[in-house]
């Protein structure tokens, strides 16, 4: 009898340890929260931290008790893109830019996401982008080009099962010209509860969300009571995935991004950097608080790369740059029209710039302005141009540290750069994190601490 339990529990021991479904980490955490501020370099940190609480004061997240260094160049590239950024740090493994959840030879692998998920932890995915772009895909899609179809990015998603999926990119869900069908309903069929409002994302209670806020990305902080949006904040997002996924379950892994810092920063909108970057910590702030009560919870706050070169500049009107009550882009949506439909009048040029940004232009400064947005070939936003070149002028004029318009015209990536981007950690495993790493180690030490295999 004695030898038979024995035998018994010997094989449950080995049932444990070779079944994925039921297999223990080693001692790693229960539940990893990962924080990404897309395009979040020091710089856009320092912005933050000076605006907000001036030369003294500090972020949440330099709080962290540990911190590295990482550099985040991508397989055919000095400087990534989003997509290779992504990639690195959900599969662990570099890729070429424009690719996303493949590696450099196209093919596909498995996320940190995808290991939580085959061990049976409820997943999470939370951005102010669409929830289909770059950064959130990484984690839940394989595809060979990030611009190729939004719509079969979402597909995958349901695929994926991924628990939680929340931000914007309501557009790509939709039945469309393409034949493609309604992904709402069958996000629906799946089991999700669809939520479309800050109102209905409070009173949801299922244990699968999908919560679209808005067509493409969410709006700007800076723009939201202009716009009367009715989007929950990164915040309140974050706090409803943390509700959902911890609730009767063995653990959890969340992506949460604060995606418009990347945005800000293309447009060298100095203030919504601010902005932007504050709410994400106060999102991190949060995390870390939660941490606090459970324990067995890593947080780890990382960049996919920084955007623009900002830095804080000695003669910087930081006064005058705070006064800014609207983003760039707020301020190409009040251009009115030529007759011709081509381009913008003096007039509107004139008044937005002094009504939103204090500047007063010149004649000359029009004429050039004019023959800037006419020539413009921006490769990589089309849509964005105008914003860019009215943020890239207020930048100057206030002296913030920011790239030229000349060089980001020639990059491939819109403005982004090569600079090592901080990563901070709190909680249990964060002291695997420390000096300079690669972007890549990141997701193999969040593996490694749960004793998964990429
Ligand atoms: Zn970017």
């Amino acid at each position: 009898m004695k030898k038979l339990t024995i035998y018994l529990s010997f094989l449950i021991l080995l049932f444990i340890q070779t079944s994925p479904g039921t297999a223990a980490p080693k001692d790693g955490p229960k539940n990893i929260i990962l924080l990404i501020g897309d395009g979040m370099g020091l710089g856009q940190m320092e912005i933050a931290r000076l605006f907000e609480y001036g030369k003294k004061g500090h972020l949440y997240i330099e709080t962290l008790p540990y911190t590295a260094l990482a550099h985040t160049y991508s397989a055919n590239n000095r400087v990534t893109d989003s997509a290779a950024g992504g990639t690195a740090l959900a599969i662990g493994e570099k890729t070429k830019n424009e690719m996303i959840g493949v590696t450099a030879n196209g093919k596909e692998k498995k996320s940190i996401l995808d290991l939580f998920k085959n061990h049976l932890y409820k997943t999470g995915i939370v951005t102010t982008n669409s929830v289909t772009d770059a950064t959130p895909a990484s984690f839940t899609a394989s595809v060979k080009n990030r611009w190729e179809d939004q719509h079969a990015i979402a597909k995958q998603q349901l695929q994926t099962k991924v628990d939680v999926i929340m931000g914007g990119g309501l557009s790509y869900f939709g039945a469309n010209e393409k034949g493609d069908t309604n992904l709402i309903n069958q996000y629906k069929k799946a089991g999700y509860q669809f939520v479309a409002t800050k109102q209905e994302l409070q009173h949801a209670k299922s244990d699968k969300i999908l919560g679209l806020f808005g067509p493409k990305h969410l709006n700007f902080k800076l723009d939201r009571n202009k716009l009367h949006s009715q989007e929950p904040t990164l915040t309140e997002m974050t706090a409803k995935t943390i509700e959902t996924l911890s609730k009767n379950s063995k653990g959890f892994f969340a992506m949460i991004e604060g995606a418009r810092i990347d945005h800000a920063s293309h447009a060298s909108d100095l203030t919504s950097i601010w902005k932007e970057t504050i709410e994400f910590d106060n999102t991190v702030k949060y995390c870390v608080e939660w941490a606090k009560k459970h324990p067995d919870t890593l947080i780890v706050v990382a960049a996919d790369h920084e955007t623009m070169g900002i830095s804080s500049s000695e003669p910087m009107d930081i006064k005058a740059l705070k006064q800014i009550s609207v983003t760039p882009h707020y301020m190409a949506s009040q251009l009115q029209k030529n007759k011709s439909g081509i381009g913008y009048t003096n007039q509107s040029i004139r008044k937005v710039f002094k009504q939103y940004a204090h500047m007063t232009l010149t004649n000359r400064d029009i004429a050039l302005f004019q023959s800037d947005i006419k020539n413009d070939r921006n490769q990589v936003y089309p849509d964005q141009q105008i914003a860019w070149e009215i943020g890239n002028r207020i930048a100057k004029h206030y002296h913030a540290g920011s790239l030229d318009r000349s060089t980001e015209k020639l990059s491939t990536t819109g403005g982004h750069t090569s600079n090592m981007i901080a990563v901070f950690a709190y909680g249990k495993g964060a002291n695997q994190f420390h000096g300079v790493m690669d972007n890549t180690d990141i997701p193999k030490i969040l593996a490694e601490l749960m004793g998964f295999a990429f």
